[in-house]
């Protein structure tokens, strides 16, 4: 089977990327990357989640004698890698502590008779003397370093086998090593280089942009409902994540969303390991599973179809926020990250911060971080510009963002800011947000009474505002330092608010926008269907992808990305010439499945003919 993809013969490296993995042309500066290994070149490859890293030693593995050796930490996820990996064609295998020992000979064998193309392992394997004594017979293509991180001991995910990987340098001083990972700051940079001993490697270093994510954040209002409305609004049947803070959240947010007729499971660390592994399975394998989990999920997951990222809490920090949200969209089709946020939830973090046995200096640091989030959380403007900021990028409004769809309207707050203030002040400067709003929309509360506050000057002053909008207004007094918040979530004066309590600063406050309280209009569906023709046909294309993943026991992204079967929907190949040019159909799965998928596209014209 010969594809017709292009008449004058390609360099190897994009003849390679064309007939093994279908795609017609690379991707920023996977080619400079790919030529750079193949050539026998050191590399350090920074790109952001979904920037296509695995192509950076795939097609120098393919391109060069001898079998690539892939050090990864994601044992739970090698297997998928390896099956995909297979269905183009590639000879494929890895090595974990999953194996069977029968199984691990045989696969010893292969990478000494040079039947492998490429090889996964752990690193605590790779570090074996076996494996090493193994490595010193077999002919090797290149080291590829995946998550390259994990050698940070600053990082979260350090590894201590991670190490002991520069042993490899020193014992093949020629073979090219390539080692990528999607965490940009320096210092982490600096320590990889160092400890790899990667000094004289060419650092390839990518935007951290991802332009297909649409990031929105909404105002705290009834989260569970607002969640349900902005998945109901703009994904349906879609595949998401929901992240909140503790495991009980967890629980119960997806049992919630399951009583609702969604797809929906928890995962946690205290879930025992079977449930969790099958849970995991589902969302990977599945179509239109929703992941309800704590941080302690997403490391490594490549499911490249996650639609959106939705945080029903903060997160720690921007850093662990951009890593979260960049699981969605990495098949660079259009996706959400979604966050609904409110005052309690900075109390709450100020609170963990303050009551932790930290030493000072690292509550420092946390303190910085928070504020960073809360900059952003608080952007008076387009949303990305924060993000890449704090990453060291510059750039311009979006447009793909909720600040630059729909600008914030700002009204004068100086009267209203005022009162809180002084409600503050008069109730004793230890109050909770409740308590002050109740006070200022003047209501008789049993805690009111009790404390006598109704006696106030402040009582009943605030009744113009809604709750919405002074609960929004403290907020943003607190993010910009007006407002302090001790450890029990009380809320007190600063020094930086004097002038506007006396009444000789204004402050301009955002609009909430109470119509939306969803967010639902600011986002955008996946996929828009013109005509229930072609959605019947999306059903029917999704239909035959789900049957043949069964077939072949691998998650249904494997078969084809959506953003094949979207091509397929927009371009209805009637030929598997015409197949073979769509991306993601290389000769290998054009061969195993173009005539099932023709056989679908051809049954629903007969029908809509
Ligand atoms: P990373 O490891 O950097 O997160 P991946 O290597 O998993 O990213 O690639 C993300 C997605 O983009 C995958 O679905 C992959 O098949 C796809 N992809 C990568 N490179 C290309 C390309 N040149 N053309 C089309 N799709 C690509
Ligand atoms: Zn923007």
């Amino acid at each position: 089977m010969q594809p017709t993809l292009d008449a004058a013969p390609a360099a190897p490296a994009l003849d390679t990327l064309r007939h093994v993995f279908g795609y017609p042309a690379f991707r920023g500066q996977q080619q400079a990357i790919v030529e750079h290994v193949a050539n026998g070149g050191d590399a350090l490859v920074l790109m952001p989640t979904g920037g296509g890293k695995s192509l950076c030693y795939q097609i120098p593995s393919l391109l060069r004698e001898g079998c690539g050796i892939v050090v990864s930490p994601l044992i739970a996820l090698m297997q998928d890698q390896v099956s995909a990996l297979k269905l183009l064609g590639v000879r494929a295998a890895f090595l974990n502590s999953t194996l069977e020992l029968e199984h691990v000979s045989v696969i010893e064998r292969e990478l000494l008779e040079g039947e492998l193309d490429m090889l996964y392992v752990a690193p605590e394997r790779l570090m074996t003397p076996r494996f090493q004594q193994l490595l010193g017979q077999a002919r090797i293509a290149l080291f590829a370093i995946d998550e390259a991180h994990c050698v940070s001991q600053w990082g979260h995910d350090f590894r201590p086998e991670y190490i002991q990987l520069s042993v490899l340098h020193e014992r093949f001083p020629n073979i090219p090593r390539v080692a990528l990972t999607a965490t940009a700051d320096n210092a982490t940079r600096a320590e990889i280089i160092e400890r790899l001993q990667l000094q004289h490697a060419e650092v390839f270093l990518s935007s951290f942009d991802r332009p297909n994510i649409r990031y929105t954040v909404v105002e705290k209002d009834n989260p569970r409902k607002q969640l349900l409305r902005f998945i109901r609004s703009t994904h349906e049947g879609d595949s998401g994540i929901v992240y909140c803070l503790s495991r009980k959240k967890v629980e119960e947010t997806a049992k919630w969303l399951r009583g609702e007729g969604l797809n929906a499971y928890p995962y946690h660390a205290g879930l025992d390991a079977e449930t969790r592994a099958t849970h995991q399975n589902k969302f990977i394998r599945g179509d239109g599973v929703i992941m309800v989990a704590t941080v302690a999920f997403g490391m490594g997951i490549d499911k490249p179809d996650v639609r959106f990222v939705a945080h029903l809490d903060l997160p720690k920090s921007l850093e662990a926020y951009y890593q979260e949200t960049g699981r969605a969209g990495r098949d660079s089709l259009p996706s959400n990250a979604w966050m609904a946020y409110g005052l309690q939830d900075l109390v709450l973090q100020r609170e963990m911060i303050e009551q932790s046995q930290a030493p000072d200096e690292v509550k420092r640091v946390e303190r910085q971080k928070l504020d960073a989030l809360l900059g952003y959380c608080e952007a008076p403007a387009c949303r990305r510009e924060v993000l890449l900021r704090y990453f060291g990028e510059t750039s311009s409004p979006c447009g793909n963002c909720d600040m630059c769809l729909t600008p914030p309207q700002t009204w004068d707050a100086s009267v209203a800011a005022q009162q809180a203030l002084s409600t503050i002040y008069r109730s004793g400067q230890r109050y909770g947000a409740g308590h002050l709003i109740d006070i200022l929309q003047g209501r008789e509360t049993p805690k009111v009474v009790e404390r006598g506050h109704q006696h106030l000057t402040t009582f009943g002053i605030g009744k113009a505002v809604s709750d919405v909008q002074w609960s929004s207004l403290l907020r943003q007094m607190v993010a910009q330092g007006l407002i302090g918040v001790n450890e029990h979530g009380g809320l007190l004066l600063l020094e930086p608010c004097r002038p506007i309590l006396r009444g000789e600063a204004e402050f301009m406050a955002r609009k909430v926008r109470e119509a939306t309280p969803g967010g639902a209009t600011s986002v955008r569906k996946e996929i828009e269907f013109e005509s229930d023709e072609a959605r019947a046909l999306w059903a029917a294309l999704r239909q035959c992808r789900r049957k043949l993943a069964e077939e072949n026991n691998v998650p249904a992204y494997i078969v084809f990305g959506d953003a094949t079967l979207k091509q397929m929907l927009e371009r209805r190949p009637a030929s598997l010439a015409e197949m073979s040019e769509l991306s993601g159909v290389g000769d290998k799965k054009l061969e195993r499945y173009g005539e099932e998928f023709l056989e679908v596209l051809k049954g629903h014209a007969r029908q809509y003919g």
